[in-house]
């Protein structure tokens, strides 16, 4: 969204309320806003607003160019008042309404806010182009539009490789991906699964679907992921399998946490959700336990609307998981269900997005690299506020870019800061609640680290389609909210 635009930019686009439309049309050409503003004569109070489409349809239906412009048919005019916040002032737009008169408290127009697309700079949104639109359109166009077709394979047989795994099986969601895994390890009522407490809830909820019960571990502060010394503190004779989450783009320490499965005999999935393309000791993530699972959701580093996937190097399970996202039905006989089995299917139309968006993929982790580092460049000086860290054997995927404010340092709290930006169409997200702490698991355990975390922490816009001045206008306004603070 634009602001401050000149005086003289309203000026040449007012007339008069008597006008006619000839003098509209000259406002209009004028101003090149395709918007005319009508203004008292005298008092040069706002009267309405008349678009280019309101002067067109009006000629169309009989007006002539002299007829008084004020007789044509328009919509009401929408109009802020100069008090009203940024954030107030979007939340007035809408898709006819572009051009927003912002007015003064004598009723005249001191201000026009021009939506932009960049209006509100997104934390993520996904990257879609002619490639996805020409492949769904492959899928309509043969009518190959549900789970059979040739881009669900293809989407796995490029899923599985960029994890140097043998099989790859798409899924529903990431969490249909995490529930199959469980399911095809055997995991059910009695037994444990550990996973983080600081992760999105679904990594917990799949565990809960099988009946097994999730022990929440505590984040080990630098990469936020599960602290491997209290991973093994957590196992008893229950437990089953351990679930590591790569959040945010950084993966696990999993060397120590293979070495706790192995030596235990638990079973290891890896919930690489926010974390496609990251590496570990040069190895992708999802490719390093026994079976990985990740996440198309919009928001994520590749999207197929909805969708997730699991890849594995073990035949049999990757058979097992097959049959169970099939309704459990026998390879070998149609409609015949040996097992309990689910509709956790890909549509071909979901993986035709995802095809085209793996073609990008590393781009798309370019850019997100690319962000990070220029936040982590200009953000780097202000005291408070914790970037976010790679470790020395990690690729960080910089899913969201996510930092921790030091009130006491900052001069703000996490949410001050957040409301702050959220002022100036900043969106950011607060870091997920603990799952422990979350209603459905609630108990009173205390993890410090992870209700730390979640307590002061933000993602920043990380959406790749951000410009460098888009960056340059968060990190002002981060800026500026501390200097406001230490001028009062
Ligand atoms: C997004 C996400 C999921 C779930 O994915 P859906 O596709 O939304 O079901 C699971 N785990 C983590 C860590 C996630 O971020």
């Amino acid at each position: 969204m634009k602001w401050h635009v000149s005086k003289k930019q309203i000026e040449i686009m007012s007339i008069s309320s008597r006008g006619s439309i000839r003098d509209a049309m000259q406002a209009i050409d004028r101003g090149a806003l395709g918007t005319a503003l009508l203004e008292e004569i005298t008092t040069k109070e706002f009267i309405g607003l008349v678009t280019d489409g309101d002067i067109r349809r009006a000629l169309l239906s009989g007006y002539g160019l002299e007829s008084p412009v004020l007789d044509i048919p328009r919509p009401q005019s929408k109009t802020a008042h100069v008090s009203m916040s940024a954030e107030e002032i979007t939340a007035l737009f809408s898709d006819p309404v572009r051009v927003l008169p912002i007015l003064d408290d004598e009723g005249c127009v001191c201000d026009i806010a021009i939506f932009d697309k960049r209006v509100r700079l997104p934390v993520a949104e996904p990257q879609l182009g002619t490639k996805e639109l020409a492949y769904v359109m492959e899928c309509v166009l043969t009518g190959w539009v549900s789970s059979a077709g040739q881009f669900v394979s293809k989407f796995e047989e490029m899923l599985a490789k960029s994890c140097n795994s043998q099989y790859g099986i798409a899924t529903s969601s990431g969490t249909t991906a995490l529930h199959l895994a469980l399911l095809a390890l055997g995991i059910g009522p009695g037994e444990e699964v550990i996973v983080p407490s600081l992760t999105f809830i679904a990594t917990a909820n799949a565990v809960t679907y099988t009946g097994a019960k999730p022990i929440f571990v505590d984040s080990e502060p630098t990469t936020w992921n599960l602290d491997p010394i209290l991973v093994e503190k957590a196992i008893t004779a229950r437990t089953k399998a351990i679930i590591p989450v790569h959040l945010y783009g950084h993966p696990a320490d999993m060397e120590p946490i293979l070495e706790i499965a192995h030596r235990h005999n638990l079973r290891l999935v890896e919930d690489a959700a926010e974390a496609q393309g990251a590496t570990y000791k040069g190895l992708p993530v999802g490719g390093l336990g026994d079976i990985g699972t990740f996440s198309f959701f919009g928001n994520k580093t590749i999207t197929t609307g909805e969708g997730g996937m699991i890849v594995t190097n073990d035949s049999d399970l990757a058979n097992k998981m097959r049959i169970l996202r099939d309704h459990g039905m026998s390879p070998d006989k149609r409609y015949w269900h040996p097992v309990l089995g689910y509709n956790y299917r890909m549509t071909n139309i979901q993986a035709a997005l995802g095809v085209a968006q793996m073609e990008k993929i590393e781009t798309i982790i370019a850019a997100k690299r690319r962000i990070a580092s220029y936040y982590t460049t200009h953000l780097g000086d202000i005291p408070g506020l914790q970037l976010p860290r790679e470790a020395t054997w990690a690729k960080n995927v910089y899913w969201l870019y996510s930092i921790l404010v030091d009130e006491s340092k900052f001069g703000l709290s996490r949410d001050e800061l957040m409301d702050h930006l959220k002022q100036q169409g900043i969106d950011t997200r607060p870091l997920f609640p603990p799952v422990h702490t979350q209603p459905i698991y609630q108990s009173n355990r205390s993890l410090p680290v992870a209700e730390f975390l979640s307590e002061n922490g933000l993602s920043l816009p990380s959406s790749v389609n951000l410009t460098e001045s888009d960056l340059d206008r968060t990190i002002t306004a981060i800026k500026k909210a501390q200097k406001q603070i230490l001028d009062t």
